[in-house]
């Protein structure tokens, strides 16, 4: 028989449980539990297969920024399909989309990022940067400079590589994971690990672990530090104020590259362009995905300043994916910024609806679960606690509350995913105050049903 959307849910579920294996997902806990079925999707709303209007809290996974339904997109790709499907950028051939998006791409970066190297999703765009520092230094005639620091609970990706410069024990747990010369510090997150320090005085206890670790390891074999701007998966987590201006002095004193993991952070979810302007920082490397096409279609890359491109271009750079700079991809991505530009969605976020969630999202402190509210443009987190002067963890195992909360919110139509014992939001930039109205209320509502 045909699947269609017109199948019974019931039918639906059966068969994806017989069949479809879920990413980051216990197989067997989702038979007979009846896994969501989204058939369709506008704006930030989603539909399911019974037609319920689901508002989309985390634009799909922190990617559909300009929202769903733009029908330019489909257009765009329809007629790439048809002009051009696909050819590799290998052996000395190149197509019209590659060049202009990664003409588009040097435009947008901030000053001396004029090189892209294209891949098919973040993951592999991480791969790339790993290989990619450590045929920089063994280019400039030090190859022992091989060690990547990171951090714990970041997340970089799934593949082996950037599995392994990800900081999520429970991937690492599996599969071989970590590989060699990796190593992690910890993560800015003051309200769970900040003890008596003000927030000030953990940003910079924590940026110091990267001199102390770069001591220890020796300063001549660190080669690079890779961070989100903003750690996404890890829970959101803002850092203080301090961090950022320290880990870019022990940066610049030891002289690592720098890799901003924007996979999340970039096309606006910030506020800007890209985290790193956000937080005024100065990497060597830029990771980009999700938001790139507003993952309308699967691409991600990895944008390089000039110095760092002058060396790789000094050589054959053993490394490729047939996906690299896929013509469809490109042109979608390339639809997806002409709107996020053109439609000024970036300085909106910035100048009028980031603020106003900001204020929303914060009057959440006042229902009695909630400790801390942090956000950044579009992206924020709230930590849940029974005692907010103490910033307690819950007895019950870590995550048994955010999880409750995570299944409330989304009977109550919204989705917002939790990581531990943190409820996070991610919603597309195009959200609307009404919008953030509902969603607020619904996530109040969903808080109150998990006392
Ligand atoms: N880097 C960051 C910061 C991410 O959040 C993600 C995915 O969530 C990735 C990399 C991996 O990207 P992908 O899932 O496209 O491989």
């Amino acid at each position: 028989a045909v699947i269609t959307n017109h199948m019974p849910t019931s039918e639906l579920q059966a068969l994806d449980a017989a069949h479809h294996m879920h990413p980051f997902t216990h197989g067997t806990g989702l038979a007979g539990k009846g896994v969501r079925v989204i058939t369709r999707a506008n704006g930030v709303w989603l539909t399911d297969s019974d037609g319920n209007r689901i508002l989309d809290g985390m634009a799909g996974l922190w990617c559909v920024n300009i929202g769903y339904g733009r029908k330019e997109l489909a257009q765009a790709a329809a007629r790439q399909m048809e002009e051009l499907p696909f050819y590799n950028t290998f052996f000395q051939t190149t197509h019209v989309p590659a060049i202009a998006l990664s003409q588009k791409l040097a435009e947008l970066a901030p000053e001396g990022f004029n090189h892209v190297f294209f891949a098919g999703s973040g993951s592999e765009a991480n791969d790339t940067n790993l290989r990619m520092v450590r045929t920089y230094w063994a280019e400039k005639g030090q190859p022992e400079r091989n060690i990547v620091i990171s951090r714990w609970n970041a997340y970089h990706g799934s593949s082996v590589g950037s599995g392994s410069l990800g900081g999520m024990k429970g991937m690492h747990m599996q599969g071989g994971m970590p590989i060699p010369d990796i190593h992690h510090i910890d993560q800015p997150n003051w309200w769970a690990e900040g003890g008596d320090m003000t927030p000030e005085e953990f940003g910079l206890e924590r940026a110091r672990q990267l001199e102390t670790a770069i001591q220890e390891l020796g300063p001549e074999r660190v080669g690079a530090f890779i961070a989100e701007p903003v750690q996404g998966a890890g829970g959101v987590i803002v850092p203080p104020e301090t961090y950022w201006p320290e880990i870019q002095r022990i940066v610049d004193k030891y002289g690592i590259l720098l890799i901003a993991d924007e996979v999340i952070c970039g096309f606006g979810r910030t506020g800007n362009w890209f985290g790193s302007q956000t937080m005024n920082i100065r990497p060597h490397i830029m990771t980009v995905a999700k938001g790139l096409s507003s993952g309308y279609q699967p691409i991600g890359g990895s944008i390089i300043c000039d110095e760092v491109a002058e060396v790789i271009n000094g050589v054959e750079f053993n490394h490729g994916y047939t996906y690299s700079g896929h013509p469809v991809a490109c042109a979608v991505a390339l639809e997806n910024l002409r709107i996020l530009d053109e439609e000024g969605i970036v300085t909106r976020v910035r100048e009028e609806t980031a603020p106003y969630l900001k204020e929303k999202f914060e009057t959440l402190t006042e229902h009695p679960l909630v400790g801390e509210a942090k956000i950044v443009g579009m992206m924020g987190s709230i930590a849940l606690t029974p005692d907010k002067a103490s910033r307690a963890a819950f007895e019950s195992e870590a995550g048994t509350v955010g999880f409750i909360c995570r299944e409330r919110c989304f009977a109550n139509n919204l989705v917002m995913r939790h990581v531990g014992d943190r409820m996070i939001i991610s919603p597309p930039l195009v959200i609307s105050k009404d919008e953030i109205d509902i969603l607020i209320a619904r996530a109040w509502q969903s808080l109150d049903e998990c006392h």
